[in-house]
């Protein structure tokens, strides 16, 4: 076989390669788009078209004769001659390369994926191949777009599949054409037992409204938000929160709709509960305000060291006069409305007597203090304030809304107690009056009696008629202390007890009265103790040794097995007072009822069954008259052991006489 010849394959398996002469072929390389290459058997270039040189880089001249392997990247040079070595022993029609990424490389010397199509061609009647290759940059980067995005698809379904909500997509006629894990997992529905199901049919979904309005504003908006009642594989019914999103083609027709569920049951459960919690919550709320408003007292709660306004009761603003809002400290809502408080005595009180701040602020419990109330108008209403502060829960560390301490705070309109008390006040003051002129008589015709008999100026008595007639003169006395004890509540309550003060020599006085009590006993031993010979107060003498008195002469009554009095004088320079304690060894006061002890007509019960006669009226005389000199007047007291009174009196001139005292 000998060049030029054709090769007896090529007639077998194909028809004969075309035949055409280098003079006119010139013309039909050039309108190929492609770029045509002819080599000869020894893969020398014979012919190239002016697309070779466009897509190469090279001119024609630089190209002919020279072997194909210059339009290859070196690596491919060997691979290349074998290749035509085998095309030329069986020329025929065919793309080169199939499966491979075949490579161009530019004059200079950048690569570009080509296609390459191989035709045998008689040149001149010899055997040569015609190469038709094609630059495939462009459609190489296509093909690289579309496996990246099959390969962000395939991803997002992986997402769609990690979510925990449930996610499917379905066509406009409901049916499921993708179904994730979550869902799978929600319904208890397989994928594939799910796939081709009209999904509201498969979950029995209940809607809000039709579904038919759902679809339009899905047509319209191109989504939808809202919650579903849907029923598992299981029969249990869940509560999802939904959100569709509709799809549409390029003629904007539905195409497809997904649909992501959230299960909300929990949620929704939870919510109910709070809710029936709440609602009872407020119920009984209500109903306590109904039962509070419905009692006269004014009642409330505060919170914090302020006393700030948690909730009160309709009488609460009448109590005050005044509306007191809510989380308003207590100082603030007084001085707002000019609401003034007064104590028991009717001196202006301090802000730290008040029950409800001693209550929130100590957490002490006050229980029945007597306050006045001076109301914005300038009226007054007596009350009797209890405070309570609210023990903690066990669990809770502290009460109220910031955590505070809360106090119940109650107040008692005393009102008609008072006139009641203002009426008797009255009453006894006008019958101890009364009884003032007969008793005075009484008491001097019995004195007569006795004093004439021992002068022997009338006819003897016989002994029965002499005791009787001491037993008189004892009980008249009595009274006339009891009147003038009377006498002093009243003028004490009226106001109408006025000092005449005057520098005193209070060691003295204490050292007279113990001498003259010292004579009405003789099972007792008083005793005065002082370092000072003398202590110089400014108080009304008269007063002063009336409540001396009455302090050792209880003293003596409640020791009724006789023993030790002590009476101690000292200074206290840094206060500028007279201390004076009268200490005894008696029956002493049980702990229950020394509260109460200084109230008019109180007595302790053992004092009564100890047979020991009394009023109940020695010590609130005693107390109010050493208040009205400026001092204090207290006590320290058990029972079978004794008691010991203290009193304090001015050594100077008391500034601070017209003011209310403070807690001893
Ligand atoms: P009374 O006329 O009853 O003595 P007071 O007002 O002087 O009235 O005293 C009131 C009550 O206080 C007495 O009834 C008694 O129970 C109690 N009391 C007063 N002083 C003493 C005391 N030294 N020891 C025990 N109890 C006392």
């Amino acid at each position: 076989m000998s060049d030029g010849q054709v090769p007896q394959s090529v007639a077998d398996s194909s028809a004969a390669p075309p035949s055409i002469s280098s003079a006119n072929i010139h013309p039909f390389l050039d309108i190929s788009p492609d770029a045509l290459v002819i080599v000869d058997r020894n893969g020398n270039i014979v012919l190239v078209n002016g697309q070779t040189e466009a897509v190469f880089g090279y001119a024609r001249s630089e190209l002919l004769g020279q072997p194909l392997e210059l339009l290859l990247p070196q690596r491919f040079h060997a691979a290349h001659a074998s290749h035509r070595e085998r095309y030329f022993s069986a020329p025929r029609t065919r793309p080169m390369g199939i499966g491979l990424n075949l490579v161009g490389r530019r004059k200079d010397g950048t690569e570009f994926p080509v296609e390459i199509s191989l035709n045998p061609l008689l040149l001149d009647g010899t055997l040569h191949a015609l190469g038709a290759v094609r630059d495939v940059s462009a459609q190489r980067a296509v093909e690289r777009e579309r496996l990246q995005q099959a390969q962000q698809i395939r991803l997002q379904a992986d997402l769609l599949n990690l979510a925990h909500d449930a996610i499917f997509v379905r066509d406009p006629a409901s049916r499921v054409s993708f179904w994730n894990s979550g869902a799978e997992e929600l319904y208890g529905w397989a994928e594939q037992e799910a796939l081709g199901r009209v999904s509201h049919v498969l979950l029995k979904t209940r809607f809000p409204v039709d579904l038919a309005t759902i679809e339009a504003q899905v047509a319209h908006d191109g989504q939808w938000e809202g919650e579903l009642a849907q029923t598992r594989r299981d029969g249990s019914t869940v509560i999802v929160e939904s959100r569709w999103a509709g799809v549409r083609d390029e003629q904007g027709h539905p195409t497809t709709i997904m649909e992501i569920n959230r299960d909300i049951t929990r949620r929704r459960e939870l919510e109910q509960a709070e809710h029936a919690v709440y609602a009872e919550t407020a119920a009984r709320l209500t109903f306590m305000q109904q039962v509070l408003d419905a009692l006269p007292s004014g009642i409330y709660l505060v919170y914090g060291r302020e006393a700030r306004l948690l909730l009160a009761n309709r009488a609460t603003a009448s109590v005050w006069g005044a509306q007191w809002s809510t989380d308003q400290p207590m100082l603030e809502f007084l001085a707002t409305n000019g609401i003034a408080l007064f104590d028991a005595q009717g001196y202006p009180m301090q802000p730290e007597q008040y029950a409800t701040l001693r209550a929130v602020g100590r957490g002490e419990t006050v229980l029945q203090q007597q306050e006045a109330i001076r109301r914005p108008g300038g009226s007054s209403l007596p009350v009797l304030v209890s405070a309570l502060p609210l023990l903690q829960q066990p669990g809770t560390d502290q009460l109220g809304p910031l955590g505070e301490a809360v106090a119940l705070v109650v107040h008692q309109d005393v009102t008609a107690l008072k006139e009641a008390e203002y009426l008797k006040d009255e009453f006894v003051g006008i019958v101890a009056h009364e009884l003032r002129t007969p008793l005075a008589a009484l008491r001097g015709f019995a004195d007569m009696l006795l004093v004439q008999t021992a002068r022997r100026r009338g006819p003897k008595l016989a002994d029965w008629q002499q005791e009787a007639l001491e037993e008189i003169e004892l009980a008249v006395k009595r009274l006339v202390d009891l009147t003038e004890e009377l006498l002093d509540v009243t003028r004490l309550q009226a106001g109408r007890l006025l000092l005449q003060r005057a520098p005193t020599n209070v060691v003295t006085l204490a050292r007279r009265i113990a001498t003259f009590l010292q004579q009405t006993t003789t099972r007792h031993q008083i005793e005065v103790h002082t370092e000072h010979a003398s202590l110089v107060a400014d108080v009304d003498p008269g007063r002063v040794e009336q409540v001396l008195t009455n302090l050792i002469g209880n003293a003596i009554k409640y020791s009724p097995q006789g023993g030790l009095v002590t009476v101690t004088l000292w200074e206290e320079a840094a206060t500028g007072v007279v201390k004076i304690s009268v200490q005894d060894h008696g029956i002493g006061i049980p702990g229950s009822q020394q509260a109460q002890i200084f109230g008019r007509f109180t007595r302790a019960d053992n004092a009564q069954a100890w047979g020991i006669s009394g009023t109940g009226l020695g010590l609130y005389i005693c107390r109010e008259l050493v208040e009205r000199h400026g001092g204090q007047l207290w006590f320290e007291s058990r029972e079978n052991v004794g008691s010991t009174f203290f009193m304090t009196l001015p050594i100077v001139a008391n500034q601070k006489s017209s003011e209310p005292p403070s807690s001893p």
